[in-house]
């Protein structure tokens, strides 16, 4: 019989994310950014035992381990460039795979830390998170408690991205107003509308073509947004929430 390769392993989900974003289009690229944002992680049999999660309640936030599914599997036409192009350069410079938190990856694994908002233990095991930046369906490998004590590191150098990305202004048209109003999560719809566009979801390379209308896809609603280049620099203008 053959054995398998030293390298070769198998991962399997403990649970699936259920989020505020159905897309991965418009997601702030990484946690905390718009932390009106809601995520469930339901975990699945066996791993949906509260007592795997005993004590858990108690930490104020997680890191967790998930696969961007939604990523090209490695060895797939796609596959994993050892050199991405990380927005935050503008989308031209190049760094290392290894050197950025890209979701195109060897092995897909991403590391996001998420604020534990409520340990629901009524039925199974659901943790209900914020400011997650993960799209529903995310499949989650691992769930780990925070040590700000051991893992904030204020100092620390950061490369590329030394700072979190500056926020463009966001206004909501009449319209989009009203919608909002008519909606009974109608404020914390609009806090996370609100925090999502300010990221400037643009893709890099769009930038400048003002005229555009593009659509972000939170909760079960499309937001239509468009760029404005004001003095003062852009601005984002929410025109419709359908
Ligand atoms: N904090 C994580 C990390 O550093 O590993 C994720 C960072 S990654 C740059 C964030 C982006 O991943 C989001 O903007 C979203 O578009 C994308 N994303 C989220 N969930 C995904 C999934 N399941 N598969 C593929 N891409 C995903």
């Amino acid at each position: 019989t053959e054995t398998p390769p030293h390298h070769a392993f198998t991962l399997s989900p403990i649970g699936f994310i259920e989020s505020d974003y159905p897309d991965k289009f418009g997601i702030p690229r990484q946690p905390g950014l718009a932390p009106a944002a809601r995520a469930s992680l339901i975990l699945v049999p066996p791993f949906d035992d509260p007592l795997a999660v005993r004590g858990l309640e108690d930490f104020s936030h997680l890191w967790l381990t998930f696969l961007f599914h939604l990523s090209p599997e490695q060895g797939g036409a796609e596959g994993w460039p050892p050199l991405v192009r990380p927005p935050r350069l503008g989308g031209n410079a190049k760094v290392g795979v290894f050197a950025s938190r890209s979701t195109h990856r060897p092995n897909r694994l991403g590391l996001s830390l998420v604020e534990l908002v409520e340990v629901d233990t009524r039925r199974g095991v659901r943790l209900i998170l914020g400011g997650a930046d993960l799209v529903s369906g995310t499949p989650v490998i691992d769930i780990k408690p925070y040590l700000p004590w051991a893992e904030a590191r204020p100092d620390a150098r950061a490369g590329f991205a030394p700072k979190a990305p500056a926020l463009l202004s966001v206004a909501f048209s009449t319209s989009a107003e009203a919608t909002l109003a008519e909606r009974p999560d109608g404020d914390s719809l609009g806090e996370l509308v609100t925090q999502v566009l300010a990221q400037d979801p643009r893709p890099a390379y769009h930038r400048g073509a003002e005229t555009r209308i593009y659509g972000v896809r939170l909760r079960d609603v499309d937001v239509r947004f468009q760029a404005i280049a004001t003095d003062e620099g852009t601005r984002i203008e929410v025109v419709e929430i359908v």
